[in-house]
């Protein structure tokens, strides 16, 4: 995803948000082995960075999954069926907004949680949509990407995260969600008006409409193109002025594990993801992961909105990283 270099712009939410309603419920009976005996962090969960490889793949597997099409019909099938197998409710909030070109999308945002009846609450996140353009790509521009490393590499990511919840249970009340048409934003050289706010319509419709009344989380992590070779995530400028100390504590985490070569330190310019509009409209401090490229012109990712963004450039040593970070972070919690 994202914008980098725009600035930000207080006069939001342009994109037009229509009808509400979640339009589909489902739940199943929770269990809970939480020991109130415990007073230390239990060690964390070892991430199986080949069973979140698969779950990157079975999204890859339905086709670029764009608004409107039968992939992403498909896709969000899966994907609340999946995760209705580790979660204890999975909420899935319908929408309709409309795109830069002015088309009606129709919008899915996945969300599972944790022991939902705990207050005390963390939200993990990414966008599952991919691309529907390759604008960055010198071929085939009006086509869709498969969008292995946009989006589906931080859905994997958080499904593993998810099965590991299952198995080990902790006290903790957590969130994932998947939000929808993060990628739908407006082309540089697009002929259409220029659009504000076009990127991020499922994490703005969310944040302006959240799935429970009065949702709030303590935290919240961002991942976005968390799955290539040698990814590396800076500290960047939107999460450092609303979310530093999220981002300080998260980024310590995966240099305590040995991931500091992926996790920089160094503070990069303030980029447009779906944290902006959490952070911004619903309040929670939120946090981006996401590849900050040094040799790039945008500092993406080299292959960021292109055909190359496909499941043989994602490399399991960085799922592993993230994914192995995330655990750390929740158990750590424990002893919060
Ligand atoms: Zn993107």
């Amino acid at each position: 995803m994202a914008q980098r270099g725009v600035k930000i712009n207080l006069i939001l939410f342009s994109a037009v948000m229509l009808a509400l309603a979640a339009c589909n419920t489902g739940t199943k009976t929770e269990t809970n082995n939480s020991n109130n005996n415990e007073t230390k962090a239990p060690p964390a969960p070892t991430f199986n960075a080949d069973s979140s490889f698969d779950y990157v793949k079975a999204q890859t597997d339905f086709g670029p999954r764009i608004p409107n099409s039968t992939a992403q019909a498909k896709c969000a099938d899966w994907l609340s069926s999946t995760m209705k197998k580790f979660a204890d409710t999975v909420i899935v909030q319908c929408f309709q907004t409309r795109g830069f070109d002015g088309k009606t999308l129709n919008g899915k945002n996945i969300i599972s949680s944790f022991n939902p009846s705990k207050g005390n609450r963390i939200m993990l996140c990414s966008h599952w949509d991919s691309r529907p353009f390759a604008d960055q790509d010198s071929v085939r521009k009006n086509e869709p990407i498969d969008g292995a490393n946009d989006g589906a590499s931080g859905v994997g990511i958080l499904i593993e995260v998810a099965r590991q919840l299952s198995i080990t249970k902790p006290d903790l009340g957590v969130d994932i969600i998947f939000f929808d048409i993060e990628d739908y934003g407006q082309p540089e050289n697009s002929s259409y008006p220029d659009m504000d706010d076009s990127y991020c319509l499922g994490s703005q419709y969310w944040s302006q409409n959240l799935h429970t009344p009065n949702y709030f989380a303590r935290y919240g992590i961002l991942l976005d193109m968390v799955g290539a070779t040698n990814a590396t995530f800076t500290q960047e400028g939107t999460s450092i002025r609303y979310a530093e100390n999220v981002t300080g504590m998260v980024w310590k985490t995966a240099g305590d594990l040995g991931y500091g070569s992926y996790f920089l330190t160094e503070k990069t310019n303030p980029i447009v993801d779906d944290h902006y509009y959490i952070n911004q409209i619903a309040q929670i401090k939120c946090t981006d992961i996401i590849h900050y490229d040094y040799n790039t012109p945008s500092h993406f990712w080299k292959h960021w909105h292109t055909h190359g963004d496909t499941i043989d450039k994602i490399d399991k040593n960085s799922l592993k990283a993230v994914g192995q970070t995330l655990l750390q972070v929740l158990f750590n919690d424990l002893s919060y």
